[in-house]
């Protein structure tokens, strides 16, 4: 372990609450969320009309969600002092203004989390409003505004980006049916490990065309800076890319390449389970009692179900699903691992073995 030099334990600064110009007094903990009482540092006593000095008057409590953490919702509740002039008896109170915006049920560092949170860790909205413990149009309205904040703060967000990767979201789901927005990142930084992948645009809808007059409309200078666009599966986003930048390379991102994998790895396991069976995977068929721990990384298994893998695979009948999750656990590592030239071998290590021939069955 690297030496390091240890500072107190400090809620405040572990929470991140002293960049919001906050220092947490009281915390309250339950099973499925924690409360943190705070006060805002600068006092702010001076009038702003007419300059004189304020006298303290009383407090208000203002709640805002925070960033979870532990994955368990993070409430504050801030006192704000309030002061009444002794010029002109105007009141006002503390200025909160570096904890959230005006009128803001989150604050700056749940907002920013939200949008992380969707954006690259691909959370659902719905999942967001639940790790904020607000309402799903709360979380919708903020992460929307903030979005846009942080894209109309940086005019400059185009230039020196290489490398884009979009993808769809389900934006929400209504009797209706769902409604998609379509998100453009910048990987370039990630590509050259300089840091984090960055929110570039948001678009309504899940269209080619969504994607494709977004490309139209951005200038010819970046269109020929791209070189590379990541994507999902959805084939119209390949086509947009195409038509609109014919010299980029368009390629399947890592998140969605482990996703197919483990849905070939799904549809494999339960064709094998219909041959040997003739019904669908139930309680007590040993392809169905595995079929999570498939998914798991073999160098993540415990003793108990690397036995329980052996002894499925010990079986002829179940060769199919031994190789399928075989190209599976490879897939994953190359992706997981932390050398990115060993991880690419690895990679064509796999498409090689792969192209080289699948036993029937399997594709
Ligand atoms: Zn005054």
């Amino acid at each position: 372990m690297r030496d390091a030099t240890f500072a107190c334990p400090d809620l405040t600064t572990f929470t991140r609450l002293d960049e919001l110009g906050l220092v947490v007094v009281g915390q309250q903990l339950e099973p499925d969320r924690a409360v943190l009482a705070c006060r805002v540092v600068e006092a702010d006593r001076w009038c702003r009309r007419c300059g004189c000095e304020g006298a303290p008057r009383d407090t208000v409590t203002r709640r805002l969600a925070h960033e979870p953490f532990g994955w368990r919702p993070t409430t504050l509740e801030v006192r704000l002092r309030r002061y009444r002039c002794t010029g002109c008896a105007h009141v006002w109170r503390q200025d909160a203004s570096a904890a959230a915006e005006p009128r803001s049920k989150l604050s700056r560092g749940a907002l920013a989390w939200a949008l992380h949170a969707l954006v690259v860790g691909h959370l659902s909205v719905a999942r967001v409003a639940e790790a904020l413990a607000v309402s799903w149009h709360t979380a919708n309205d903020a992460v929307l505004a903030e979005g846009h904040r942080v894209l109309i703060d940086d005019p400059h967000r185009f230039d020196g980006v290489t490398v884009i990767g979009v993808d769809e979201h389900v934006w929400r789901h209504t009797r209706h049916g769902d409604k998609y927005v379509t998100v453009v990142i910048d990987l370039t930084p990630i590509r050259d490990g300089t840091g984090p992948a960055r929110l570039l645009d948001m678009v309504p809808g899940r269209s080619k065309q969504a994607f494709k007059t977004w490309l139209a409309a951005r200038p010819q200078s970046f269109r020929d800076g791209l070189g590379v666009v990541a994507m999902d599966g959805f084939a119209g986003f390949k086509t947009a890319t195409t038509e609109e930048l014919p010299d980029a390379t368009a390629v399947m991102d890592p998140f969605h390449v482990a996703r197919l994998a483990g849905d070939a790895l799904d549809r494999c396991r339960r064709r094998v389970q219909q041959d040997l069976h003739g019904h669908r995977g139930m309680k007590g068929d040993p392809l169905y009692q595995v079929r999570r721990t498939l998914h798991t990384g073999a160098d993540l298994l415990t003793g108990r179900q690397r036995a329980r893998i052996a002894a499925l695979f010990a079986d002829e009948d179940h060769v199919a699903v031994e190789i399928s999750w075989g190209v599976y656990q490879a897939v994953i590592a190359a992706y997981r691992h932390p050398d990115r030239a060993t991880g690419h071998t690895m990679m064509t290590k796999v498409i090689a073995s792969v192209s080289r021939g699948v036993p029937t069955g399997l594709t």
